[in-house]
């Protein structure tokens, strides 16, 4: 049994009052997640962005807007857990400077500055315990299995989940679970709870301790 960390959803980062950039993703990977690990017997904590899902109610459910909030939530919930599995799609970009009033159109083109939010999977790799384990997701559309590698890697994770853009916002997934040396150590097919299922069965089989 194991307490599990799973960061689900998108984040938003607003440019004023009213419009924010995001992603599509709808936290249905994250609460299939949930669902098989408390089907295990483990305990789980989701730290989600804004999604119109509902967890399983025995999951803790902390809720967070912003990238920024995805990793002050972790950075305190993470110490007590044993794994962290990254199913959010966090905002990768933050504007430069938030205006407080609404911007109002000119007639002109808006260029906006963009800075990257920080990265919250590579945040709790970087200060892992010896004893903690990372799963992490990496959504490609060329060199799949090289860039998921790479990315396993740079966020010092123990495996990583590589899906294609067809998994955002879909009840369906089709992933290859990539192990430390590149290798293909599984491909699962189907609903986005049969995927979970397989997850979950390789976190037991490898990770847990
Ligand atoms: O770099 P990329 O966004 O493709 O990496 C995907 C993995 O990194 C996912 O596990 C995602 O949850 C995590 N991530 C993160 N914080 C970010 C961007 C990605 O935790 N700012």
């Amino acid at each position: 049994m194991a307490r599990i960390l799973i960061t689900s959803g998108p984040t938003r980062q607003y440019l004023d009052p009213v419009r924010y950039l995001t992603n599509a993703s709808s936290g249905r990977m994250g609460r299939a997640l949930a669902e098989a690990a408390l089907d295990d017997g483990h305990e789980v904590v989701v730290v989600s962005g804004p999604v119109q899902v509902d967890y399983p109610p025995r999951a803790e459910v902390i809720s967070v807007v912003t990238t920024d909030d995805m990793l002050v939530a972790c950075q305190r919930l993470f110490p007590q857990c044993d794994g962290l599995i990254g199913a959010a799609a966090p905002c990768d970009y933050q504007p430069r400077r938030v205006e407080t009033q609404k911007i109002a159109k000119t007639g002109d083109p808006l260029v906006l500055h963009l800075m990257e939010t920080p990265d919250v999977v590579a945040t709790m790799g970087a200060n892992r315990l010896p004893h903690q384990w990372l799963v992490g997701f990496a959504l490609e559309t060329e060199d799949q299995r090289f860039r998921a590698l790479a990315k396993l890697e740079r966020k010092s994770c123990d495996l990583m989940v590589l899906n294609g853009p067809d998994a955002m916002d879909s009840a369906e997934n089709s992933v290859e679970l990539i192990g430390p040396k590149g290798n293909v150590i599984q491909s699962i097919q189907g609903s986005k709870e049969h995927v979970a299922r397989g997850i979950l069965d390789m976190i037991r089989r490898t990770l847990v301790r």
